[in-house]
């Protein structure tokens, strides 16, 4: 597993990360998708380490919370010692009811961050993110609590996560002026068939040397060819969470061209999509979320797919913008 640096910053993670949102509970939207338990979990952090990664996302609204504990329970039920992985969470989406528990307000991250801490087991995190951007709430508040989190040793990095890119641009602007920690990482999703972070993302994280962290690469799962046509593969079910809605109909000779590259590599059209990922040279990290252990293999077997320029130019043909 090759290790990136992490946008400017002096941090090395694997081009894959892990993503926690399959594990904890069945309620309301993050529920839909998080059914896990501790020893599926167990059984997957441990390929994911054996796989040479060392970066883990969760959020506190997974499953509301109980990915963070899960995920901190893993680590601790493997014995992994706390140096030997990128711990990688997220507040900002509801916690509760109220206008309170939501947000990107000091006294919300704040809060939040304690709470994430405690459920994690763990005396800081590595990289904490502002899971959506709260239009409530100055950019200048945001980034002063950020830096307050840094400062006090709870956070070692921070992030941001579905910022469109004036926000992003703006909240670098912010940071740099009144010397508060910089942004480190954004996370977006990007996928052959969402490639719209092109348009203003990517060029803007290459030209700041902010490090991205591209979620759902799948689309869901869409982009294993399971769920297309007439959906032989899984009966024609539809993915579990349908965000963003994927637009099946550039979707659908896409995933035909998958299907031709895959067989020139000997490879299948998911880890051919991950592999056109990686070779954006602006991607850090690719957040994998796996819900079997064979998935997971799969996934990482990725890494050893490398797609040559005529790869390249056929993906583009039926993908770009
Ligand atoms: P993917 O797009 O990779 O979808 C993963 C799903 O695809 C799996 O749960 C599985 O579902 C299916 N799948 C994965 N690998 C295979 C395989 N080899 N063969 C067949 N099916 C496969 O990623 P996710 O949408 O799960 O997102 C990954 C991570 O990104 C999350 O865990 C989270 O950390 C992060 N994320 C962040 C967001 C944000 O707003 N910042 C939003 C969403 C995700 P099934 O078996 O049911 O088909």
């Amino acid at each position: 597993m090759h290790m990136r640096k992490f946008g400017t910053s002096g941090l090395f993670v694997s081009q894959l990360c892990f993503g926690a949102m399959t594990f904890g509970g069945t309620d309301g939207i993050w529920g839909q998708v998080g059914r896990l338990g501790q020893e599926d979990a167990d059984n997957l952090i441990k390929a994911a380490l054996e796989a040479g990664i060392n970066l883990f996302d969760t959020a506190n609204v997974y499953a509301n919370g109980r990915s963070e504990e899960i995920l901190g329970q893993s680590f601790r039920n493997l014995g992994v010692a706390r140096d030997d992985i990128i711990i990688a969470t997220k507040a900002a989406a509801s916690m509760g009811p109220g206008p309170n528990m939501r947000g990107a307000s000091r006294r919300h991250l704040l809060n939040e961050c304690r709470a994430s801490l405690r459920r994690l087991g763990v005396d800081h995190i590595d990289l904490y993110q502002v899971h959506a951007f709260d239009p409530a709430t100055p950019i200048e508040e945001t980034l002063e609590a950020l830096d307050t989190l840094v400062r006090a040793g709870d956070v070692r990095y921070i992030g941001l996560s579905n910022w469109a890119a004036w926000q992003i641009m703006k909240a670098i602007g912010i940071a740099c002026a009144r010397h508060l920690a910089p942004i480190t990482s954004v996370q977006a999703y990007y996928t052959l068939v969402g490639r719209d972070i092109e348009r203003e993302i990517t060029p803007m994280l290459a030209s700041e040397g902010v490090g991205l962290m591209v979620w759902s690469p799948l689309a869901g799962g869409y982009l294993t060819g399971k769920y297309s046509g007439s959906g032989s593969g899984e009966g024609g079910r539809q993915t579990e969470l349908d965000f963003p809605p994927i637009n099946r109909a550039r979707g659908e000779p896409l995933i035909e061209i998958l299907r031709v590259v895959a067989q020139k590599h000997r490879s299948n059209p998911a880890q051919i999509a991950i592999a056109w990922l990686l070779k954006q040279s602006v991607v850090s990290t690719v957040i994998i979320g796996a819900k079997r252990v064979e998935q997971l293999r799969e996934n990482v077997q990725a890494t050893e797919v490398m797609l040559d320029d005529e790869d390249m130019a056929q993906l583009d043909a039926v993908s770009s913008l």
